[in-house]
């Protein structure tokens, strides 16, 4: 499995509309004139036959409006092998915006561009490098590995790999920079933790995974000999190595219980750290890690963890850390190596996700460059694709958005007139961006070379290391984004009570100037709302209005809200996507609450906008409301695979795409009302829909 980006690892804690996927965004038609402009017959044509072609209008829209809307698409878009996902939405935008990228990364090679990008993208395509230096990128790691002989030399070489390899997410646990949830201008150091090859805890220890445990263990085992490990001993390291994980899961929190905003709030600093186990020699880590000092400024997410991982490293013998370490290293840089490394690598994401293939080695480049240099290529993305009024009329979407939510709170009632009140208060506190942040990143320093593709990764992972971590125990850069401008996404930010949309995905088919409205307020519109809501979900809602985690509810409301939440955490918890196989609840619940809220949001905004704005119909054939919802519905449609689907309710906060689609339809009476959905459709919530916003 290849690293993270480094948008991901430091996006870690972010709540993002999507699922944490490939980065990217689309090519879109430059649009011209600063205001919003009625779009052509031309392109209300070529959307209309879209719609049509997309959807399969013999599947009743009561019964299933999933298969209504996308069983056109479903039934003639082939998922590429390469991907196990292939969403109409994210993934179709993804790769047209890859296009974009791919242009801007040659051009900077042709020397057109900046001459980073340029470097870092030839040595990243250079195959025939990668096959000359086989594993030799990683040998000063290797070699560091090899002083480990005692606990205080394994914490040393532990914090060396996260500052200079890693950038704090690696070997044991993880390391990343946030602003502090009851401090919210106060920039902080936070571990997480972490340290498993596995892509959660439950893969070590539930029944129903000991076939791909097994699978793992095989493949660290194969991936060992790229080291020069014989099979027998390959096969004995690999062994302890997984067993060594199975004991840092045993003593992890789940990724339910993660989303507990004050379980996972512990301002214990570096005192109450060693306090959880004194034996522990942190001073070698953060001494090693370049910042002896972190002092109050450090916070704990999962104490239980940390308070284990002293004793465990403790009864481990040095050999078997040294094979784990190994393996850490291998396996993160494993998709920057060898084309064979590459193919032993890959054998193991085919048995998780259900990939038939590798993506294409330029689509791999684009994407990591994408993820860790993402406001460097981002500029030149923002100026091919997001001119004109793209940003005056998603502005204006999200204005008309908030006004539909703050108008929607006198009719909740499960809210008392002090919640209502203060609820308006945060919503009125709400900031926007659009696109692209006001200040790009300064790269100043960052060096990189010709010729050296994982040096380089490594190099911009200890640029953004040191740059984050420098400035801790300082304030928050409240103008600095988490996410690139050119990735398909969307996030919350509860300590700036911000919501952020990125460029990338202000494109079609989520949005476009040039599409009916309904279209547009379906698409992102919901997207809009969804991350409004997330503001006031079961985590938001802690957060006031200066992005401050306190109790601003009075305890009747909190009792009024948690009944309500319970409403959606059912709905979702009984749907088996696969025979065996239900999506957790709990695990979804803030992304559920977010969805059916948002959703209810965009509709009204869209109402009271054609209210003042009427548009000729798109298509003679649906009403404006239905356009809407098959405009939401559409940009979900996906093709997966079952075990990239397993995976996903294993592991993602959003429900998989078609149950998004379906089961907020289901809850919405504006839904039912467009198709007249009566009750006893399937469609139609019963005994009364689920509302919380
Ligand atoms: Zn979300």
């Amino acid at each position: 499995m290849p690293r993270p980006p480094i948008a991901l690892v430091l996006g870690a804690l972010l709540t993002a509309c999507t699922r944490p996927a490939g980065p990217q965004a689309p090519v879109h038609t430059p649009a011209t004139g600063s205001a919003p402009r009625p779009t052509t017959p031309t392109a209300r044509d070529a959307v209309g036959a879209e719609v049509l072609a997309t959807m399969d209008a013999t599947v009743d829209p009561c019964v299933d409006f999933y298969r209504h809307a996308c069983g056109g698409w479903l039934a003639n878009t082939p998922r590429p092998p390469h991907r196990p996902v292939y969403s109409r939405g994210v993934d179709a935008l993804a790769e047209r915006n890859r296009l974009v990228l791919r242009d801007i990364l040659e051009a900077a090679a042709r020397g057109d561009g900046d001459a980073r990008l340029g470097t870092v993208w030839r040595a990243c395509m250079d195959e025939a490098a990668h096959e000359r230096a086989g594993v030799a990128p990683i040998a000063p790691e290797l070699a560091a590995i090899e002083r480990v002989n005692d606990e205080a030399s394994l914490w040393r070489v532990v914090g060396e790999l996260h500052r200079e390899f890693f950038m704090g997410s690696g070997p044991l646990f993880t390391l990343i920079p946030q602003g502090d949830a009851r401090d919210p201008d106060r920039w902080v150091a936070t571990l997480l933790q972490g340290g498993t090859g596995l892509p959660g805890r439950e893969f070590y220890g539930a029944p129903e995974h000991a076939a791909l445990r097994a699978e793992y263990q095989r493949h660290v085992a194969r991936m060992l000999g790229f080291l020069g490990e014989a099979p027998a001993a390959a096969a004995a390291q690999a062994a302890r190595i997984v067993g060594f994980e199975g004991e840092l899961a045993a003593h992890m929190m789940s990724p339910a219980e993660l989303r507990d905003v004050v379980k996972t709030y512990n301002p214990i600093g570096v005192v109450g750290l060693q306090a959880l186990d004194r034996a522990t020699p942190w001073r070698r880590y953060f001494d090693a890690l370049g910042y002896p000092r972190f002092g109050a400024d450090l916070q704990v997410t999962t104490p239980p963890f940390f308070a284990a991982l002293g004793p465990l490293v403790r009864r481990t013998d040095p050999a078997t850390l040294r094979a784990y370490l190994r393996w850490q290293v291998l396996n993160s840089a494993a998709a920057s190596l060898s084309p064979a490394i590459v193919e032993a690598d890959f054998a193991f994401t085919r048995v998780l996700t259900g990939a038939q293939s590798l993506a294409p080695r330029w689509e791999r480049c684009v994407d990591e460059i994408n993820g860790n240099l993402g406001e460097l290529v981002g500029q030149a993305y923002v100026a091919r694709s997001f001119a004109g009024a793209s940003k005056a009329t998603a502005a204006a979407m999200i204005d008309r958005i908030e006004q539909a939510f703050a108008a929607g709170l006198p009719t909740l009632t499960w809210m008392d007139p002090d919640t209502r009140e203060r609820a308006r208060e945060k919503l009125s506190s709400l900031t926007d961006k659009i696109g692209y942040p006001a200040q790009w990143r300064d790269y100043g320093s960052l060096k990189v070379a010709e010729g050296e593709h994982l040096r380089n990764v490594a190099a911009v992972y200890r640029f953004e290391f040191i740059r984050h971590f420098d400035r801790i125990g300082g304030s928050v850069d409240r103008g600095e984004w988490r996410m690139p401008p050119a990735m398909v996404n969307a996030y919350y930010d509860r300590g700036g009570n911000a919501i952020v949309f990125p460029a990338g995905v202000l494109q079609p088919p989520y949005f476009s100037v040039d599409f009916p409205m309904a279209v547009n307020f379906g698409g992102v519109g919901m997207v809009m709302g969804h991350e409004l809501v997330h503001g006031f979900d079961d985590s938001g809602r802690r957060f006031d209005s200066r992005g401050v985690l306190s109790e601003w509810w009075s305890p009747a409301a909190v009792k009024r809200f948690t009944a309500q939440t319970g409403c959606v955490e059912a709905a979702y918890g009984e749907i088996e996507v696969l025979p065996g196989v239900k999506i957790d609840g709990k695990l979804t619940l803030g992304e559920n609450i977010a969805d059916i809220g948002g959703l209810k949001a965009a509709h009204a905004a869209w109402r009271s906008w054609r209210r003042e704005r009427p548009e000729p119909p798109a298509i003679d054939a649906l009403s404006d409301d239905q356009l809407f919802f098959l405009g939401f519905a559409q940009s979900w449609c996906t093709q997966i695979t079952d075990e990239a689907l397993r995976l996903h309710v294993a592991t993602d906060f959003h429900s998989p795409p078609e149950q998004r689609v379906n089961v907020s339809l289901t809850h919405l009476p504006a839904f039912w009302k467009a198709y007249q959905c009566g009750p006893g459709t399937p469609m139609h919530a019963q005994p009364a829909a689920c509302e919380v916003w």
